[in-house]
């Protein structure tokens, strides 16, 4: 079982780590002794059946869920518990989320630039120059004036990646951003992080997108019930994954 100590070849320059991290909710032991490196410009995709784990697992990583016992670390720092502290770890760890969460009385411009000039302190004028670049880089130059709900979805949720980017966070979480997504705009999202993990992002994205996967990840971490059970190359993995209940997770989404 590779996940066991996370010898992954990654310890060279780690931006998360997980130890021993245990949380339960109420008598449910949703993360269970949880070990997980993810280095820099590493592309990990997280996998594994509804329940098992892997939003609470994102969340612990973004200090959004608290845990019990165990040490998270992002860039070699423990996680702040409060204060300024925690809100820099807030825009460090840049995180997309299934649900957009655009605020709907703002442009689209304005939910870009936002986070900057409130969080960054940066000038409003210097925050939305930066945030039509991200707009541009996310294909979405031409919309910057519009307001969400007149966006599509697959829109929507690019402007959630550009307004996460407009931090300049180390790593960016993924928690299934295409689920509820058409599928004719689920390519264009993917189209997206693909682009992102080229550019050497450091990224965990939670997906059941297996050709991203694929294509783009370094890792695929598999989990079932609160354990990573399997920590391999996407080759390894889907070729050969050694568990039965890997094998099972697998026969019924491919
Ligand atoms: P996944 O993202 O893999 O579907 P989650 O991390 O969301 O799994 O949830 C893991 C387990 O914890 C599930 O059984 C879920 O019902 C439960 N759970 C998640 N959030 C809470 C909560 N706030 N309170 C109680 N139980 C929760
Ligand atoms: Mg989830």
């Amino acid at each position: 079982m590779a996940a066991e100590g996370a010898a992954t070849g990654t310890a060279a320059d780690p931006l998360i780590e997980l130890s021993d991290v245990n949380k339960h909710y109420g008598s449910l032991h949703v993360l269970r002794d949880i070990n997980l490196t993810v280095g820099r410009g590493e592309v990990v995709v997280v996998i594994g059946p509804s329940g098992s784990g892997k939003s609470t697992l994102c969340r612990a990583i973004n200090r959004l869920e608290t845990i019990e016992s165990g040490t998270i670390k992002v860039d070699r720092q423990p996680l702040p518990e409060e204060g300024r502290a925690l809100a820099k770890l807030r825009s460090d760890v840049g995180m997309v989320f299934q649900s957009f969460n655009l605020f709907p009385h703002m442009t689209v411009l304005e939910n870009v630039a936002l986070a900057p000039t409130r969080v960054r302190g940066r000038k409003k004028e210097d925050a939305e120059q930066r945030a039509r670049e991200l707009l541009g880089r996310v294909g979405l130059a031409d919309q910057a004036v519009k307001y969400p709900a007149q966006l599509s979805g697959g829109q929507q949720q690019r402007v959630a990646i550009a307004r996460a980017l407009a931090m300049d966070p180390k790593v960016m979480l993924f928690d299934e951003p295409t689920s509820a997504l058409d599928p004719e705009m689920i390519n264009e999202v993917l189209e997206v992080m693909r682009q992102l993990a080229g550019e050497g992002m450091t990224m965990v994205v939670v997906t059941h997108e297996m050709g991203f996967a694929r294509a783009s990840a370094h890792r695929v971490v598999f989990m079932d019930s609160g354990r990573i059970v399997e920590d391999r190359t996407p080759e390894e993995f889907f070729t050969a994954p050694e568990s039965d209940r890997a094998k099972d997770f697998l026969s019924k989404i491919l």
